[in-house]
């Protein structure tokens, strides 16, 4: 389960920092780490910060954007410092370690890091199921990137504990589409919505916002996907009888 868990740095400028995540992960036990465009590789520094979990570090893959990383993800998490302009659902480390460690069962799911200085953007952060807010010192409540990967790789590795010992398994059955399939249904759906001219103005990056996050809230599984994506196509094509 542990080992279906990805670990996902978004750009990261200092590749100590790397190493450090690396290591949190390790002492974990988690063990999958994907880039997303590091400023640069990792290097002498990230070895020497990952303190012996080098593995981590030679089995990364580096990959130039978030949807890349996320593609076959079918519950991805955001970490994110502060609470922006963009309201969306939200659990607290807690909730998030049993959500990841429960999903975690049935397929690879993510957990997402933004840029030092300044995190993840609103559209990363609009990729995600959730956010996860470390309910930190609100004066001073910016961790390091891999001091977060440490304190929500503790709470997953809890939640995954607590498995063992109950024997839990996941109750839910349900088949999740990965995040590539969520892309390509919001592209059907602005498509269609530009066709039939419901989206046209300025406000329309608005309107999608919120029907991503709608969408995205419901978290429709894989079947209920295909029907919207009918839907759409159904849209889309003449009237039969006219
Ligand atoms: N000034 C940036 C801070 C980035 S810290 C900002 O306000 O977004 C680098 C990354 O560490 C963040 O993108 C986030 O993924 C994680 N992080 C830091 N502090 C966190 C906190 N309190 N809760 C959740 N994630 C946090």
């Amino acid at each position: 389960m542990l080992e279906n868990v990805r670990i996902i740095l978004v750009n990261t400028s200092h590749t100590g920092n790397i190493g450090s995540a690396a290591r949190a992960m390790k002492t974990m036990g988690l063990s999958q780490l994907v880039l997303v465009d590091p400023v640069k590789p990792p290097d002498e520094q990230s070895i020497a910060l990952a303190a012996g979990a080098t593995d981590i570090l030679t089995n990364l893959k580096i990959v130039p954007t978030l949807a890349d990383a996320i593609a076959d993800c079918a519950l991805v998490v955001g970490a994110s410092a502060r609470s922006r302009t963009l309201v969306w659902p939200m659990l607290d480390p807690r909730q998030m370690g049993e959500r990841l460690a429960t999903d975690a069962n049935k397929g690879t799911v993510a957990l997402v890091f933004g840029r030092e200085r300044t995190g993840l953007t609103n559209e990363e952060l609009q990729q995600c199921h959730y956010h996860v807010n470390i309910p930190a010192n609100p004066e001073y409540s910016s961790l390091n990137v891999a001091m977060a990967v440490q304190t929500l790789s503790y709470e997953i590795r809890m939640s995954w504990l607590a498995q063992q010992e109950t024997g839990a398994q996941v109750d839910d059955d349900s088949d999740y589409p990965p995040q590539a399939s969520m892309e390509l249904f919001f592209q059907h759906l602005e498509k269609t919505l530009y066709q039939t001219q419901f989206l046209h103005s300025d406000r329309s990056g608005h309107v999608m916002m919120r029907l991503r996050r709608m969408f995205t809230r419901m978290r429709p599984d894989s079947n209920e996907l295909n029907i919207l994506r009918g839907i759409l196509t159904s849209i889309q094509k003449p009237p039969r009888n006219s």
